[in-house]
């Protein structure tokens, strides 16, 4: 049992000692103590169900033990940099990584995190091309470091950065978008952007397959073909990020992008990858990555041995556990349940996304589409009584983002739509 402070002297020590900008999504925010698989427990041992926790970093489960095996045999036999010496942790991992790729993408740059991958990545595409424009989608979210921050297009997570070479396409958005499903027609914006907005070369284009932070906008069918051919005309790199989408989520594929038939020349990656391990990654040509030895390029831990030795062993857990599959028919059984939901109550607008990524969106007006932010909150909060952990997101902070780790079950699917429906049914 947890002998540990509670959740009310753990709060008072973050509002005197933690940076004032953290936030929580509940009134009272859980202390979780312990974690296994789909599973969290709080200091009183309470189990919740955690179906979000597969974007905040979870892909195989908490605590796989095939995971933490690896971690621990790895750190009590070496933790170092990466740069300096050889490791084979490093180099397994890199060629794993880079066998699950499609095209010629077998070059990994190993980083901390997310935001470190993504600036890695415009980099790697403004020196290639000697270019610096860079055009991202309205309501993505990329990190935020200076130059990543500027790719980020969502108000609340932009600070006051020079967001220099940056241009904003219109969002492919099949609910509220203009064009609802046409992916082609957004897609002109992109040629708009680079014939009136730059000198008509562009050093790339940067975007999520699916928008997790965005609330799990799945880019319109067509538009990434469309939008690459614009791109790569004006001869610019295209950058999928797959930090939310990537490591079998989607179910139908690998990778998010894969859905819509692209293939890019360069690859981003983080969270899922190490399943809660710091980690990410950048995965281009070879051609292209020899763009990084015109000067010393460095990163103290991206990769060390460590957290590289989590990542193999989270592709062999998906493999050897068929987590894509499962993805694929438990997020296909889940996303029916939900889409029943919505014939039952108004108050579901939409119903989205791929595998165990979901999105459910919540609206007072179905016609206009007003943002149930309120109701958002009330539903979150009240099903985490029941024992069920989701997400929210999207520009308006009114959509269920439901993206739990890989070995989500039928069983948790049913748990989790139940709760939902009680607590709508009770509003
Ligand atoms: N890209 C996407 C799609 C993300 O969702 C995030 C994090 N929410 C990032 C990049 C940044 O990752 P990190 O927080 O690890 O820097």
């Amino acid at each position: 049992p947890y002998t540990g402070p509670s959740a009310d002297e753990i709060m008072a020590k973050r509002k005197e000692f933690l940076s004032p900008s953290l936030f929580h999504f509940y009134k009272n925010p859980l202390n979780v103590v312990d974690g296994r698989m789909q599973y969290l427990f709080d200091e009183n041992g309470r189990r919740y169900l955690d179906a979000f926790g597969g974007i905040a970093t979870v892909c195989c489960g908490h605590c796989h033990p095939d995971v933490v095996e690896s971690i621990v045999n790895q750190i009590k036999r070496l933790q170092h940099s990466t740069v300096l010496y050889l490791n084979h942790a490093i180099s397994d991992f890199a060629e794993a990584l880079a066998f699950k790729m499609p095209g010629n993408l077998k070059v990994v740059f190993f980083t901390n995190s997310g935001t470190e991958a993504n600036e890695l990545a415009m980099m790697i595409a403004r020196l290639y091309t000697g270019c610096n424009d860079i055009i991202s989608l309205r309501n993505a979210y990329h990190g935020n470091a200076a130059g990543t921050m500027g790719a980020t297009a969502q108000s609340i997570w932009k600070f006051n950065v020079i967001q220099s070479g940056v241009h904003h396409a219109l969002n492919p958005d099949p609910y509220r978008g203009v064009f609802g499903s046409d992916g082609e027609k957004y897609a002109k914006d992109v040629q708009d952007i680079i014939d009136f907005g730059t000198t008509g070369n562009v050093a790339g284009f940067i975007s999520e397959a699916i928008q997790g932070v965005g609330g799990i906008v799945e880019l319109a069918p067509g538009y990434l073909p469309a939008a690459y051919k614009s791109i790569k005309k004006a001869g610019g790199l295209c950058i999928a990020d797959e930090v939310q989408a990537g490591f079998a989520r989607t179910g139908s594929h690998f990778w998010g992008f894969e859905a819509q038939g692209v293939v890019p020349d360069i690859v981003t990656m983080a969270k899922g990858i190490g399943n809660g391990i710091p980690l990410g990654a950048v995965v281009t040509t070879p051609e292209i990555a020899e763009v990084l030895t015109r000067r010393s390029y460095f990163n103290t831990f991206g990769g060390n041995p460590v957290c590289t030795a989590a990542g193999l062993a989270v592709l062999k857990v998906i493999e050897k556990e068929n987590l894509q599959e499962n993805a694929l028919v438990v997020g296909s059984y889940l996303k029916n349940r939900l889409i029943e939901l919505k014939d039952k109550h108004e108050i579901i607008g939409d119903v989205r996304g791929r595998g165990l990524m979901l999105g459910v969106e919540l609206v007072t007006d179905r016609q206009q589409k007003t943002p149930a932010k309120a109701e958002t909150l009330h539903v979150m909060d009240q099903i985490k009584e029941m024992g069920v952990l989701i997400g929210k997101g999207g520009f308006y902070g009114n959509v269920f983002r439901i993206t739990p780790p890989l070995c989500f079950t039928k069983e948790d699917a049913d748990f989790l739509v139940d709760a939902m429906d009680y607590t709508m049914s009770k509003m």
